[in-house]
């Protein structure tokens, strides 16, 4: 699959196209080759390409920004069904990368406002880069901000103003095992989250609550591994009601949300 998505791409036609092909110019060979290489040696298939497809974007990826993954698609569903009949929404992604989140909500919900915030100073070239693209394709803008999620100063204008926090933080334990392709492309920041993976995640928790109106929703994906853990923080955290977790589309624990209660 990597390899026909390779050839396409070097080709610039759709994956279908090379069915019915009958030969491939020297040079298209050359440069095909030389990707087949570097995708044997782990690199990301999306950095080769330089798009990484996730719902109905494509977005710009390369080194320096977390490519998107299918699993977090569904955590934008579930944000999408929150929003629904709220026609102005103020929405805050934390951790935005590559913006899939975000541009994926003002791409599919059709008002309000939506905030992306990454601290990574390469990641958010990408950030501002897909979100500049898909306001010149006619969506809503999305602003992005250079902040970190976990500083009780980010966003202080919209202390108990925000109806959906969502976030894909970094939460791989120090030390668990991760592909290669993930351990040498993607970026440490995105990835790693202390001992348990839920250092970051702690951070942005106090960062929700107080970001987020009573009834407001928050949406935090995480490892496989920490479908107890996650909502057991949130529990005990206070300030939450409704924690619930949800499974990815391989039925593996991923991505827990609560509501803000009220008073
Ligand atoms: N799911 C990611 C992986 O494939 C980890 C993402 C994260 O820490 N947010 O490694």
């Amino acid at each position: 699959m990597d390899a026909e998505l390779l050839l396409a791409h070097v080709l610039d036609v759709p994956r279908t196209r090379l069915l019915t092909l009958d030969e491939v110019g020297d040079e298209a060979a050359a440069r095909f080759a030389a990707l087949l290489d570097l995708r044997t040696g782990r690199v990301p298939l999306q950095h080769l390409t330089g798009r990484a497809p996730f719902r109905h974007l494509e977005l710009a990826v390369g080194p320096g920004v977390f490519v998107p993954r299918p699993e977090t698609e569904l955590l934008v569903e579930w944000a999408l069904e929150r929003l629904a009949g709220r026609p102005a929404p103020v929405v805050v992604d934390l951790g935005a990368g590559s913006g899939a989140i975000a541009l994926s909500i003002a791409h599919e919900h059709p008002g309000g406002r939506v905030l992306a915030v990454e601290r990574d100073a390469g990641a958010i070239e990408w950030t501002r880069h897909n979100a500049a693209s898909r306001a010149a394709a006619g969506d809503r803008p999305v602003e992005v901000l250079a902040g970190d999620m976990t500083s009780p100063r980010l966003l202080t204008e919209l202390d108990g103003a925000v109806d959906l926090v969502v976030s894909n933080p970094p939460y791989v334990p120090d030390g668990a095992r991760v592909p290669r392709e993930v351990a040498d492309h993607d970026p440490p920041l995105a990835l790693w989250g202390g001992p348990d993976g839920l250092d970051v995640v702690r951070g942005l928790l106090r960062t929700a609550a107080r970001l987020l109106r009573p009834g407001g929703h928050l949406g935090i994906e995480h490892a496989d591994q920490q479908g107890s853990a996650l909502p057991t923080l949130v529990r005990g955290h206070g300030g939450f009601d409704d924690v619930a977790d949800h499974p990815d589309l391989a039925g593996r624990p991923r991505f827990t949300t609560a509501r803000r209660a009220a008073g």
